[in-house]
């Protein structure tokens, strides 16, 4: 199994839940639906993702980390923080993908 990183995130494999109790979300603390689960069954999707990567503000390289002051936009819930985390993992890879592509050979 790929580690959570190098693993295409949009074919994680989406895990449906079976079980009668609800199964809640170790990061954000919200319910797990069907077909919002990931690689861990106790992550949603995104969430994996925000815990394993980081904000949308670090990937950016904004965050106190790099001497910056941006964080989580204030009154987001951890669960749309954790989906913003994701968009921008999905756009920053794209976009070196398009300049690998641009600027091979
Ligand atoms: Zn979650
Ligand atoms: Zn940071």
């Amino acid at each position: 199994m790929p580690r959570v990183w190098e693993a295409d995130p949009v074919e994680l494999p989406v895990l449906f839940q079976l079980r009668s109790q609800a199964v809640i979300c170790a990061y954000c603390d919200e319910e797990i639906r069907n077909g919002e689960a990931s690689i861990q069954e106790n992550f949603h999707r995104e969430c994996i993702v925000r815990a394993v990567i980081g904000s949308a503000a670090h990937q950016l390289g904004e965050c106190s980390c790099f001497g910056g002051d941006r964080e989580d936009p204030p009154g987001v819930s951890a669960r749309e923080a954790a989906k913003l985390a994701y968009d921008t993992f999905i756009w920053l890879r794209r976009a070196r993908e398009h300049q690998e592509r641009e600027y091979a050979d």
